[in-house]
């Protein structure tokens, strides 16, 4: 089951700072109107993709689609934003980054300032930028040209495109966590409308405002009470300089899914992940996860579902170009696929 790659790469160009994903949840609901039985959308902006509604036994895919971003806080006499974190960054990747400043007027192009290096003291040098003093120049000369483009709580995002990289089918991206996903997810239900004959009802969620404690996933998985969720978040992978196996475990980008293990995580749907890994071939990854994953799955264990979260191998996480690998996608499409179809009536997760 081939991709669709140019719609990922339309998904993870599409500015979606978390509370701003309107856009891109406009891209997925089009994207599956006419394949899946039903769309819908709820107020806090997350995407339902439904089929086989009429089914009790529920399972509910979480992908989330914002990414992390600024907010504009202030906009000083010199033309200069000043910027609010969404989600989390470490600021020593930001000067002189370019960013997409979404104004009230259209997208226009910024870069984060800071004060060159030969003019820091020698103690400065050392530490990391602090986010309160990092700025946005968007080439204005004062205050009120800005204001004809920008308004206080527009927001910004990196303004790195989507490229292949190397030989073996990685591609990068800005935001990859988590267009990724929520493109998986689409992915998954698109493969799955083509043929409904199986016994559950699946809710496909592109959620919203992860980055900021999974807000979206909360108000669906409360509205949907499932009884199978599964959440697609990226993992960081052991195969970069400097990465720890001891911390982080032995993960590779195109070393298939990354299938966490742990409290958060219900052991029977852990098991069935795995064991239809190796019944079809499929490449995977373990991740031990000592504590709530602080991803969608966390949001759904808490209202009851059996929790599964399925890892996407992703380097340079929260930075302005994170790497992932396509083979990775088709494989977590299609263990996801044939997990779903074979669940059957009277399959129990209890695991007491
Ligand atoms: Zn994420």
């Amino acid at each position: 089951m081939p991709i669709n790659e140019e719609f990922l790469k339309k998904l993870a160009t599409t500015p979606r700072a978390t509370g701003y994903e309107f856009v891109a949840q406009k891209l997925i609901k089009d994207y599956l109107e006419n394949d899946v039985d039903k769309v819908k959308s709820d107020k806090v902006g997350n995407v339902y993709a439904i089929i086989n509604p009429e089914s009790p036994f529920k399972i509910m895919l979480a992908g989330h689609i914002d990414q992390i971003g600024f907010q504009i806080s202030h906009i000083d006499d010199d033309g200069y934003l000043w910027i609010r974190p969404l989600g989390g960054f470490d600021t020593t990747t930001l000067p002189g980054k370019r960013v997409t400043v979404c104004g009230k007027n259209g997208n226009i192009l910024g870069v984060i300032g800071k004060k060159a290096i030969h003019l820091m003291k020698a103690e400065d040098r050392k530490k990391a930028p602090e986010m309160e003093k990092l700025f946005i120049d968007i080439g204005c000369k004062d205050k009120e040209e800005a204001l004809k483009k920008v308004d206080v709580a527009d927001f910004a995002v990196f303004d790195y495109g989507y490229d292949r990289l190397g030989d073996n089918n990685f591609a990068v991206a800005s935001g990859f966590d988590d267009s990724i996903g929520s493109f998986i997810v689409a992915e998954i239900m698109k493969e799955l409308a083509k043929d409904k004959s199986f016994f559950a009802s699946v809710y496909g969620v592109s959620t919203v405002q992860e980055e900021i404690g999974m807000r979206g996933a909360h108000v669906a998985a409360k509205a949907i009470l499932p009884d199978i969720g599964i959440a697609f978040d990226v993992g960081h992978t052991a195969d970069a300089p400097e990465m720890d196996k001891k911390i982080v475990g032995d993960t590779k980008l195109g070393g298939g899914p990354i299938i966490s293990i742990g409290p958060n995580l219900n052991p029977i749907v852990v098991k069935k992940l795995m064991s239809i890994a190796e019944e079809n071939d499929i490449p995977y990854q373990k991740h031990a996860a000592n504590r709530g994953t602080g991803t969608d799955a966390n949001a759904l264990q808490l209202t009851g579902a059996a929790t599964g979260l399925v890892g996407i191998p992703n380097r340079y996480m929260h930075t302005a170009s994170e790497i992932i690998s396509l083979d990775d996608i088709e494989n977590i499409v299609k263990l996801v696929v044939i997990f779903i179809r074979s669940i059957k009536e009277g399959d129990s997760f209890l695991p007491v």
